[in-house]
This record gives structure tokens, sequence and C-alpha cells, in this order.
């Protein structure tokens, strides 16, 4: 590739845009990891750097299909900060990419590296063979267990549901560009897993137990039973909070210039009282109205998002989405006054908040809606399944196990 490595203390080696890039010789998965998306998490990219060593040891008609280990941001990592003008996994809009393809003038150096990471993506989709799956290895700034984040199909629900891990629903709906979600509206497996704190050692570990068992789980890698269940055990050892599905329900957005700080001591997942001081901003103290589960405090200079809510998914609640969604449920939504396809492809829908007051969120959710605002009186609801390639992976054997 023609990107310049990158170094960074913490790696051994030099950083390159690709880390390891293995070939079966059968057809297969393709698995591709990305690490250093924000390059002050090196743990991702030196768990890659781990297991494409051990890769490179073992003959290759052992592998079915690809495994690719790519870096995000290469002058972030070298500089060991999160980004340099701006975050690389907030600016993945198909305007933003439009105008680097066409070769308009862009000067930020996350656009060059968004750039480089969207023509690597695109020649992988082009030349290697379905079904693909695509992984972003992060770590947080605060104490954490390792759990993983999912836009909210089916698809990536059922996959992800396979690891013994705590995973969390609906950051689209708080948070936009991220490469993930631009890969997700392409139709693909795609969601991101956060190993532990940035200069945590066990992050590292973490990250590398994943990355085998998530090569074991594709099919890439021919693990026995046997195999596949110690390596299921160190996932399900990295962490005491329940393995099941949560949601985001609310977000707390830094505004511009705005003083936040979190109040030392707070660890992700943890349950905090009603009445309790959890950080500070421009007018005092923020204090919990109610009993609520934290989630991502955020304990460094960089990022707008100072925390989150959540609460876990009834399994009921999963069950029933799963059929409405595949029943195509939302299609009866077109019919309500004030809610219309947004386009003919009927990917997403328009809700005008003026004349539907009576639809909760939450019905929305069921069908595999997310919502983001659109306007003053207009909400843009996405729907995932439609875009899912669910045909492509109904023969891997994940698939084929009951939930
Ligand atoms: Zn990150």
């Amino acid at each position: 590739m023609q990107d310049a490595p990158a170094k960074n203390k913490r790696t051994s080696k030099e950083v390159r845009r690709v880390i390891g890039h293995v070939t079966g010789k059968s057809t297969g998965p393709t698995v591709v990891f990305f690490g250093g998306i924000h390059g002050n998490e090196p743990a991702g990219v030196i768990a890659l750097q781990r297991v494409f060593a051990k890769l490179k040891a073992v003959s290759p008609d052992q592998f079915t299909g690809e495994c690719f280990g790519i870096t995000g941001n290469l002058p972030a990592f070298s500089k060991k900060v999160r980004f340099v003008d701006e975050d690389l996994n907030r600016i993945w809009f198909l305007h933003r990419l439009e105008g680097l393809r066409a070769a308009r003038n862009d000067q930020s150096v996350e656009a060059q590296e968004m750039l480089a990471l969207y023509k690597l993506v695109t020649e992988i989709l082009e030349t290697a063979s379905p079904p693909f799956y695509f992984i972003d290895l992060h770590t947080t700034s605060g104490a954490t267990q390792p759990f993983i984040v999912v836009n909210d199909s089916l698809l990536n629900r059922k996959f992800t549901a396979s690891y013994p891990l705590p995973v969390i629903l609906g950051i689209e709906e708080y948070l936009t560009g991220a490469l993930l979600s631009y890969i997700n509206e392409l139709g693909y497996v795609a969601f991101g897993y956060e190993s532990g704190e940035h200069e945590d050692p066990a992050a590292i570990v973490n990250a590398e137990n994943f990355i085998w068992y998530t090569l074991g789980l594709t099919g890439f890698y021919p693990f026995s039973e046997l195999e596949m269940e110690q390596a299921r055990a160190k996932l399900y050892q990295s962490g005491e909070t329940s393995r099941r599905f949560y949601e985001i329900y609310h977000q707390y957005l830094i505004q511009k210039g705005a003083f936040f700080k979190m109040l030392p001591g707070f660890e992700n997942f943890q349950i905090v009282p009603k009445g309790q001081a959890i950080a500070v901003n421009g007018k005092g103290n923020i204090i919990t109205k109610k009993e609520r589960q934290l989630f991502m405090p955020l304990y460094q200079e960089k990022g707008r998002e100072g925390f989150y809510y959540i609460r876990g998914v009834p399994r009921f609640f999963l069950w029933l989405s799963k059929y409405l969604r595949k029943l195509k449920a939302d299609a009866l939504l077109v019919a309500f006054p004030g809610i219309r396809w947004a386009s003919s492809k009927k990917e997403a829908i328009l809700v005008d908040r003026r004349i539907v007051r009576f639809f909760a969120k939450s019905i929305f959710h069921l069908l595999g809606y997310r919502t983001r605002e659109a306007g003053k009186h207009l909400f843009i609801l996405k729907n995932r399944e439609r875009s899912s390639r669910n045909a492509e992976y109904s023969k891997a054997i994940w698939h084929k196990k009951r939930p």
C-alpha cells in the first residue's frame, strides 16, 4: 500500500495500513478487522499484529476464505491522539465521500484517511467472496469490561448473539458518520468491539481472544468444537456484566465549547442510584433523576459524547421485533397519516411530528427503525432490514443455529 507507515511507542513494529492479509486455499467468508480508527487506541492494532504473526505460521490450506487486518487512522496513530483534525469515526457521510471521490479539495487529515479506507473496502468487496464480516476494534477512555456495539438489524443481532458478551443496540440513533454504520447500510454484518480501557494491557489480550473466536465463528479458522468452547470461555471470563442485549435511551451530548467533566470513579455498566452527582457542566452538577445504568462515561479531552444511559432489552421485545420485521409489518405504518416512505426504495420512512404524536419510539424500534431528526418537524427513520444481504449469510454455521 502507498500509505506511509506510522510508529507508535506501544507497538513493537511499524504500523502499516494493511496489518495482515491471509488467503485460504478454499473460498469462503471474508473477515475484515479494523484497529486504530481512533489513534489513541493501540490495543486492536497490537492484537491484530499478534494474530497475523500466528496465522502466517499456519499453512493456508487450513483456512477457508480471507482475513484482513487494517489500521484506521495512521497519522493520528503515530501521534497517539484520537484524531488530528476531526473524528474519523464520525465523518462517513455519502456527500463527503462523493466530494472526495470527485477530488474536491478537502484538507482534513481524516478525510484523506477515509478516502484510503474507502478504496480498500471497495477493493475487498469487489475481489473477495461473501459472506463479509466487518469488525471495528476499539477501547474506551474509562474502565470497562469488554462489550459489543451494534446497529440494530436482525442480521447483526443474530451474529453478535453468538458472543458471550454484553451487546449494546441503538448507538446509530445518537452517533452519525461511523464507519460501520456506512458498511451496515450496504447490508453487511458490521459491528464494533470495545476490549477495555485504552491503556490497560488486558485490552490487548481481550481483543486477541475476540479475534480468534470470530475467526472460528465465521468458519475462517478450523477450530474443533472443543477449541471453540475454550475460546468462548475466555471471552466469557473477560467480564461479569450480564451478557444480554442492552439499548441506549439517552445520550449526554457536550455542546461545542461547553464545559463538561465526568466525576472520577465511574465505570461502564455501573448502576448509579437516584440523586447522585455523576458529572459537572457549566451549570453545576449533573444529578441522576432515577436509578440509571451508565454507559461509556467520557474520561478524555477529545470527544463530544459525555455519557449514555442504557437498559436491558426484554427477551419478549427481541422476539416480537424479530417476527414483526420478518413479516415486514412496517408496510402498515405508511397507511397512517403523517408517515410516508422517504423514497421508492422503501429503506426509510419520514414521520411528520406535527401529525404523528401517538407513536412511541419503541414501536419504531420494534419494526427496525431508528430515528434521526431530519428537520424541524420531520423525523427520518432508516430500516436496516430491507438492505440486509441475508441470503449471503444463510449457509453460515452460526446462521443455521437457533437463537
Ligand atoms: Zn474508539
